[in-house]
């Protein structure tokens, strides 16, 4: 089951295949350079070799994080915009990027120098690109790209992306001009390697930043296999554990997450934060406009249920999660419409808990919400709402539109006697006094795990 999972992820081209193409027709040196540890840009540098099948590229960017273009060829400049026609068939393209970006003018760095280290996604070093190939010249065109970093004495350097050498990596994406990928540590940190149910797990971090490294590895020890069976296997898995002045949550990215050291592996809600980043990184799907409810709902759900699954949270625990969210969710909102953190983090999980529940017994237990995440995953690709109520009508053989009209659309809360939920309880809940403040946790957010194209966020 498993390997066929895995044959899909590969023709879907979302798990790069580990083995180097056979045929590149040019081939990449992505080269960062980082002169000091207190450098606030890094030097970047594109050496492209055998590149007359190239046309033009087109780099788009934020102009506050990239500067200082210069190459062969042609560069034509807009705001936020290169077009680049580089000289065939050797031409190099520098800039400057910015080491350091908060996430919202008011909210952590995700990306950032300090005290001798360096964590940040790839893209924070490399803008966004779409190449025009000469096809007349070369009908199957196919990089062969490196990346490779220049640093301070002493310093390291980890990333998503297979190593190649010292500081040295092999970049392979979809499409046919590899772009760097997932996120990244360099300096000087604590790394700790292990292979966990097929999956390669590097864990780093500043010294002394979060959680220890061997509490992380037993949870994924004991959760990896049920995500394996549920969304497909990953090759390899980065964390890379921020710290202050950081964004003080989650964020996922292509076979990498990023979590600051203050997320403990089960928060006073019972929820995981490793769990549900673990949960983006692995589902080979993404979502539409429409679906983000349901991509963070999922990821927010099962970071409970295999928590409960694996025995780290008995019923009383999971009970006491479920009304959780009962009392921090929005309700009376459109789910596909409304993009607020208390919809996405509270209210769609207990929704989707309350679709399972459904599900279980419309089937008689035959079926569950395990089964429709799993046809999605097989199949990939971009999740609209409409699709998930489509593949749950198909595994079911049932029809979930009044429940998704109610609960989804019209944001109902759910009513579930069992664990004492419903339109009357949530005043109560609110009064209650087994207060925890989920609302105010600093949350996560979830960027393009799957960008639609290399090297987008
Ligand atoms: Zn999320």
């Amino acid at each position: 089951m498993i390997a066929a999972i895995g044959a899909t992820h590969v023709a879907r081209g979302d798990n790069p295949p580990v083995a180097t193409p056979a045929r590149a027709t040019f081939s990449v040196t992505y080269a960062v350079e980082i002169a000091s540890a207190t450098a606030t840009t890094a030097t970047v540098r594109w050496e492209l070799a055998g590149i007359d099948e190239i046309a033009r590229i087109r780099l788009r960017f934020d102009p506050e994080r990239f500067e200082k273009f210069e190459g062969t060829g042609v560069l034509e400049r807009r705001r936020g915009e290169i077009v680049w026609t580089p000289n065939a068939p050797y031409a190099h393209l520098t800039y400057q990027a910015a080491l350091r970006h908060r996430r919202a003018p008011d909210k952590g760095f995700d990306s950032y120098i300090g005290d001798g280290w360096v964590v940040m996604r790839t893209s924070a070093l490399f803008p966004r690109s779409a190449v025009l190939f000469r096809r007349d010249i070369e009908p199957e065109p196919k990089s062969r790209a490196r990346l490779v970093f220049r640093l301070p004495r002493g310093w390291d350097a980890v990333t998503a992306m297979p190593p190649a050498g010292t500081r040295e990596f092999v970049v392979e994406s979809r499409g046919r001009f590899d772009h760097p990928r997932g996120w990244l540590i360099l300096g000087r940190f604590h790394r700790t390697d292990a292979t966990l149910h097929g999956t390669a797990v590097t864990i780093a971090g500043p010294a002394g930043a979060g959680v220890p490294p061997d509490r992380i590895l037993a949870l994924l020890d004991r959760a990896l296999p049920l995500m394996h069976d549920l969304l497909g296997a990953r090759t390899r898995l980065l964390i890379v554990i921020g710290a202050d002045p950081m964004w003080r949550g989650g964020l996922s990215g292509e076979d990498s997450f990023y979590m600051h050291g203050n997320r403990p592996l089960q928060t006073p809600d019972r929820t995981s934060p490793y769990l549900h980043e673990l949960f983006h990184v692995t589902a080979p799907f993404r979502p539409a406009w429409d679906a983000h409810w349901l991509a963070e709902g999922l990821a927010e759900f099962y970071s409970i249920e295999l928590q409960r699954r694996i025995g780290e949270l008995d019923d009383r625990r999971y009970t006491q999660a479920l009304r959780f969210f009962a009392r921090y969710g929005v309700w009376g909102h459109d789910f596909t419409r409304d993009q607020s953190h208390a919809i996405h983090n509270n209210s769609a999980p207990l929704v989707l808990y309350a679709l399972d529940r459904r599900i279980r017994h419309a089937t008689n237990d035959a079926h569950s919400l395990d089964d429709v995440v799993h046809a999605l995953a097989q199949e990939g690709g971009v999740v609209t709402t409409a699709r998930f109520l489509g593949t749950l009508r198909r595994v079911t053989g049932k029809s979930y539109a009044a429940f998704f009209r109610r609960h989804v659309y019209q944001g109902e809360i759910p009513p579930l006697p069992d664990v004492g939920i419903s339109r009357d309880t949530v005043e109560s809940l609110r009064s209650g006094k087994d207060a925890v403040g989920k609302g105010l946790e600093a949350g996560h957010a979830v960027v393009g795990a799957h960008p639609p194209d290399a090297g987008s966020e």
